[in-house]
């Protein structure tokens, strides 16, 4: 069943799922086998050659997968996708796929960390060159192309200064020099942005975030517009070997189905809490898209339906005073990862981003106060209450 009559919030419950044709099941069932079994050896011939488009051995595909794919695809306005075991190996698939010896890749400059090692280091042994830009501004994108150029690769917005790029823009340049435009849409979800709408080519997801929703999956998924691509990433996948386990891909098809309420609830706060911290004594500045003060501010309001539940701020006595903070709040839980029902807070200069050095750090934008902060779905004034009580510890 398709369900493009229906809203998002309706989708997020029902698209991709039926109920179960052996008992009527109305949770789709877990496929938990590795291989499928033929009627007889026509039937696994058939299977084989394609003729028949039957399960044959669950790397290759398997119902329950199928049933997230379909989900995905709809939400994203899609028309085929690919679940992997982890957003990681989303990215790799994706990668592996378009990039090979002598191709280039252009890319947002602060995207996930190891999507930038990925790319500087492993993809560079293959013969792949990679260049990183700032891509708010879609010039810097245009200036490092090459006739050689394949992949045009953003995140936005991006991890964790925030900064916003403009995807449109982005699909225009790519498509003119004959690249294709790879957007990471881990932290808005589909709910408030629909990149292949913008014109991009695959939009993917560390499923691990906001999709699943509950801190207790790792998982990722790819989208396509054009089904081939799609076919194309599943022919590599299969061989690279990162699809992803069928109780894996029913847990997240169940933390889907809350996608958009649990969205809504953490935006609200988010909302709240930043403009609060914009005027807190302890705090040098606040990044959130949905303040008037973010330099992108009147493209996110274009691009994005909503400002998202992610916040990054500054404490004023950097490295002393982030660790400060970490070390104070109780409810906000001190641990990487975001987009959780759980509010989860960090401090990237000593954590993620420690080992970069202050100066690599500086350039990053990563400055020595700052704070990411994925709000949650708990009671806002518990989280408020929790959060400035620490700040007063600085
Ligand atoms: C977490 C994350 C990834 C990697 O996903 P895993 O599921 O941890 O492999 C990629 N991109 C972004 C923006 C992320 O936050």
């Amino acid at each position: 069943m398709k369900h493009t009559d229906v809203n998002f919030d309706t989708a997020c419950i029902h698209a991709g799922q039926e109920p179960d044709k052996l008992f009527g099941g109305v949770s789709v069932p877990i496929f938990q086998s590795s291989t499928f079994a033929f009627e007889d050896a026509d039937q696994g011939a058939a299977r084989f050659s394609g003729k028949d488009s039957g399960y044959k051995y669950t790397r290759i595909g398997n119902p329950t997968n199928a049933a997230l794919e379909g989900c995905i695809a709809e939400l994203e306005n899609g028309t085929a996708a690919l679940a992997t075991a982890t957003g990681m190996a989303a990215i790799s698939t994706v990668f592996m796929t378009f990039l090979g010896a002598g191709k280039h890749a252009v890319s947002t400059g602060s995207v996930y960390g190891p999507t930038r090692t990925l790319l500087e280091r492993e993809m560079a042994r293959f013969g792949v060159e990679s260049t990183f830009v700032d891509s708010s501004n879609p010039e810097n994108i245009k200036a490092a192309l090459r006739p050689e150029t394949a992949l045009v690769y953003i995140e936005t917005p991006a991890n964790p200064t925030l900064s916003i790029t403009d995807i449109e823009a982005c699909a225009k340049i790519a498509h003119e020099a004959g690249a294709i435009l790879v957007v990471d849409n881990t932290f808005c979800s589909p709910l408030l942005q629909k990149p292949l709408d913008l014109g991009a080519d695959v939009v993917l997801h560390s499923m691990t975030k906001f999709l699943n929703g509950h801190s207790d999956v790792v998982a990722g998924i790819l989208v396509a517009k054009d089904a081939a691509l799609i076919k194309k990433m599943h022919g590599v996948l299969c061989q690279m070997g990162g699809t992803i386990d069928p109780h894996q891909a029913w847990l997240v098809l169940r933390g889907v189905k809350t996608l958009a309420m649990r969205v809504k609830t953490a935006m609200e706060s988010a909302k709240k809490l930043a403009s609060e911290l914009e005027k807190h004594p302890k705090i040098e500045w606040v990044k959130y898209p949905g303040l008037p003060s973010h330099p992108q501010y009147e493209l996110a309001k274009r691009q994005m339906s909503g400002p998202g539940a992610m916040i990054s701020f500054e404490v004023k006595g950097g490295v002393a005073a982030g660790k400060k903070v970490m070390d104070s709040v109780g409810l906000c839980t001190l641990a990487v990862s975001l987009g959780g029902i759980e509010s989860l807070i960090q401090h990237p200069a000593s954590m993620t981003h420690a080992s970069m050095g202050p100066e690599a750090r500086q350039q990053a934008g990563i400055t020595d106060g700052l704070i990411r902060f994925s709000v949650g779905c708990e009671d806002y004034e518990d989280i408020k209450k929790d959060l400035f009580e620490a700040l007063d510890k600085i």
